[in-house]
């Protein structure tokens, strides 16, 4: 549909239950010709779950495995979108907590929405406000984070920020929570959500949900579970714009297997066009690499899966060949703001002393518009002074990079080399000759 079209249109239309409009063939909510999205699985790694796929959506095609580059305030941090196009992005993420607060959904839809807003034609994910009401919440009670400190046993920094007052209030209903900018009360439901989501009009929304800590028992995690689910059939239920938008279920259960089983169980069994696996992902990647084998045998092998918030490139190639399909992270961007840069040799801290005279580009052989142009030399003077230039540049440069490592890992799973170019990476990144492990590139916090 055009983006014309969006708006709200669709919201007086009738709409059945949860799985009225199931597909006896494929499990599919809508048939095909009338679903926002289809997935066609192209390759796969032998003897595993991981694959190459085309996910196809109102607003374009995405090769998957794919990185969605995350633009939490309707914009990827200084770039623009022929900038984004440039390299090589597919598929942008907006977040429904901050464009609900800023500038608002209502106003978003008066610019015809979210595409239109940003200026950006291709598909969007907007992700449904859950995961900041965690961030609000027992993020700052246990100290965890998204990026930096997600996985507790591997910060050693994390105690440090714990033991902050929460500012949400969670029951079975929804979540009360307190605005960061300005300390306004708010109430999030599934229902509001979903209708926040609808008005911005991305192609793939979200369900709400509740986001647990890795610190949280089995109990606090068993009785979230129990309420993100019945919060996923409200989801369905308030789901109105299903010919221009997929909504997407969310798997959760923390690190314990039995609950991630019973979380895919139940999304597979439910109509959704595809699913993402969020929540806490244990304490360490030896977690998140069981949770991944845990949940995705159990989801149905045709609809696309998105692992939230993860883009280390090692986590990458382990989530990928256990049969993730889309990522997010702020990492990238986030790590190129403090001038940590990614090479095929690790991070390099570009503000060290022994870059200043240094005419080569970040990675001698990228393809990005940065290292066509200019020197560590000059990076490093633009970052040294402050200068905005800097972290536009290193934002380039980063996101091209993942962006492109993915595209780089779907096309070894088209022709067979997964094995062979996961280790060879893998040894060469972790030897990490740019020298940045222990710098300035070492915490994206
Ligand atoms: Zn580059």
């Amino acid at each position: 549909m055009r983006i014309a079209d969006c708006g709200l249109r669709n919201e007086g239309e009738p709409r059945g239950g949860p799985t009225s409009e199931s597909s006896a063939d494929d499990g599919s909510p809508l048939p095909a010709s009338q679903s926002a999205i289809s997935f066609e699985v192209e390759a796969r790694l032998p003897g595993g779950g991981g694959r190459a796929g085309r996910l196809t959506l109102p607003h374009g095609v995405v090769e998957t495995p794919a990185f969605m580059v995350v633009g939490t305030q309707a914009t990827v941090k200084s770039l623009t979108p022929e900038e984004l196009r440039g390299l090589g992005t597919q598929m942008v993420l907006g977040n429904a907590y901050h464009l609900y607060l800023r500038p608002g959904p209502d106003l978003v839809a008066e610019f015809g929405g979210l595409h239109r807003f940003m200026g950006w034609d291709g598909p969007i994910l907007t992700d449904s406000g859950g995961f900041q009401v965690f961030s609000l919440g027992f993020a700052l009670e246990h100290g965890v984070g998204k990026i930096a400190g997600i996985f507790p046993g591997e910060d050693a920094r994390a105690p440090a920020r714990a033991q902050r007052p929460k500012l949400t209030r969670i029951d079975d209903d929804g979540v009360t929570f307190t605005s960061h900018l300005d300390g306004s009360a708010h109430r999030f439901t599934p229902e509001v959500s979903i209708a926040i989501q609808q008005r911005l009009g991305a192609d793939v929304i979200v369900c709400f949900d509740e986001c647990t800590s890795p610190l949280h028992d089995r109990g606090y995690t068993a009785r979230a579970l129990e309420r993100t689910h019945r919060w996923a059939d409200r989801c369905l239920a308030a789901w109105t714009r299903r010919r221009d938008q997929a909504l997407f279920g969310i798997v959760q259960g923390g690190a314990y297997r039995d609950l991630r089983e019973r979380s895919a169980r139940f999304f597979a069994e439910r109509p959704f066009p595809g699913y993402c696996i969020g929540g806490s992902l244990g304490k360490d990647k030896a977690d998140m690499h069981h949770i991944l084998e845990w949940s995705l045998p159990l989801l149905p092998e045709g609809r696309p899966r998105h692992l939230l918030g993860i883009g280390d490139p090692a986590d990458l190639f382990e989530a990928i060949e256990r049969g993730i399909d889309l990522f997010d992270c702020v990492a990238p961007t986030r790590l190129a703001r403090h001038g940590a840069l990614y090479t095929a040799d690790g991070r390099l801290a570009i503000k060290a002393a022994r870059h200043a005279r240094d005419r080569g580009p970040i990675e001698e052989g990228c393809g990005c518009y940065t290292c066509g142009r200019f020197s560590r030399g000059y990076l490093r003077h633009l970052f040294v002074t402050g200068e905005l230039l800097g972290p536009r540049l290193a934002s380039i440069h980063n996101l091209h990079f993942i962006v492109n490592l993915v595209k780089a890992i779907r096309a070894s799973i088209l022709d067979g080399r997964f094995a062979t170019q996961k280790a060879a990476f893998l040894e060469r990144y972790r030897g990490g000759r740019a020298g940045a492990a222990a710098g300035a590139g070492g915490s994206p916090a």
